[in-house]
């Protein structure tokens, strides 16, 4: 079977590394960006006890990565007395995504600085796969889904001259999204911001970097998809592709995190590729919480959200991250996500 793995970010790394092991698969890879310039545009924080068995079915050593190991998140919820909720972290680092990509695709066959058409694909492989994250170049165009537009810059400070020594967000009003302070390590950091409203993010990161004087090494933007997989059919275009990744939308809104969730949609597809249906299934069935998560999202950003009427939704989303802390490389308090949802 001649399988194409267009868009090289997580997913597509992932998929790589572990189908090039199939004997009875040939694998190509495709990234529109040139290799030098081929870059992860994410702020890099995850959870380590996940990733840590993902990588290592992969062959690798995730700790190699790591460039920052977190102790606490302090979260700025903008108003009140009890306004900055301190969240102690069990298993959040912050790693080098772009090089452990480039290590889980070292010896895989890439052709980099292409974004074939789809139409030539066709006639060269029996399978497609869309893991170009939020531009889902090929497949059906989704009528309607929710993204937030981000912004970031990857800067130096001076010694002494870090703002945080660990992770710091700040909520915008009605949870449209927040800002975001991430060490890498050795005075680096990524500093962004998010905003459904589109009104915070660019306006809160200008007003950050005049504060706190520092070097400004890149600035990158790009839109987050948080619509869940359930409103992202098809998977499919009934054709040849089938995507994975945040191209069907694995990303969980509350944290716009979507690096663990890709890779486990990458998972999803290496158990089902020989059967799309299942794959269907099994995506859903995994990302179901990720609905109800959504919900909770999309009704606190348009100011609907009652925690009378809502208790029930919030008090599942609590239990479910509360039983996967590690996963989430956090400590879930229910007090925490109550003051969460008052933001
Ligand atoms: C600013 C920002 C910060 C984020 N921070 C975090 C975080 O800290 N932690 C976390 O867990 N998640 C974070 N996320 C979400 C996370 O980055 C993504 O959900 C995750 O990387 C999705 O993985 P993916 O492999 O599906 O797609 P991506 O990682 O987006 O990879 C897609 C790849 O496809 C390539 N591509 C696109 N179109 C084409 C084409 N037509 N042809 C060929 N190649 C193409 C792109 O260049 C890219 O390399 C962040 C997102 C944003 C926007």
């Amino acid at each position: 079977m001649k399988i194409a793995v267009v868009g090289i970010g997580v997913a597509g790394a992932y998929l790589m590394n572990r189908l090039s092991e199939a004997r009875d698969i040939q694998i190509t890879g495709f990234e529109r960006m040139p290799e030098k310039d081929h870059d992860a545009v994410c702020a890099w924080a995850t959870s380590k006890n996940e990733m840590s068995r993902l990588v290592k079915k992969c062959g690798l050593t995730f700790e190699d990565y790591i460039l920052h190991n977190g102790k606490h998140m302090i979260v700025d919820s903008g108003s009140g007395t009890n306004k900055r909720i301190d969240i102690k972290l069990k298993g959040m680092v912050n790693y080098d995504k772009i090089k452990l990509i480039r290590d889980m695709t070292s010896g895989t066959k890439i052709e980099f600085g292409r974004a074939p058409r789809k139409e030539n694909l066709e006639s060269d492989f029996d399978l497609i796969i869309d893991s170009t994250g939020f531009h889902r170049n090929y497949l059906p165009r989704l009528k309607n889904e929710t993204w937030i537009p981000c912004v970031q810059y990857k800067v130096r400070y001076k010694t002494g001259l870090e703002p945080y020594d660990d992770y710091y967000l700040k909520a915008f009003p009605s949870m449209t999204g927040y800002f975001w302070y991430f060490p890498l390590g050795n005075g680096y950091a990524h500093i962004g911001a998010g905003d459904f409203e589109r009104k915070n993010n660019n306006k809160f990161v200008e007003q950050f970097l005049k504060k706190y004087e520092c070097e400004v090494i890149r600035k990158v933007g790009r839109p987050v998809r948080i619509s869940p997989p359930l409103f992202c059919e098809p998977f499919t275009d009934g054709r040849k592709s089938v995507g994975v990744g945040e191209s069907i939308g694995t990303v969980y809104s509350l944290l716009g995190e979507g690096i663990i969730p890709a890779s486990w949609c990458a998972e999803l597809f290496i158990e089902h590729y020989f059967d799309l249906k299942a794959y269907r299934e099994a995506v859903l069935k995994k990302f179901q919480i990720y609905v109800l998560v959504y919900r909770f999202i999309q009704l606190k950003i348009s100011g609907k959200f009652s925690i009378i009427r809502q208790w029930r939704d919030l008090l599942n989303i609590y239990r479910h991250m509360k039983s996967e802390e590690s996963r989430y490389g956090m400590a879930i308090k229910i007090a925490d996500m109550i003051r969460v949802s008052k933001i």
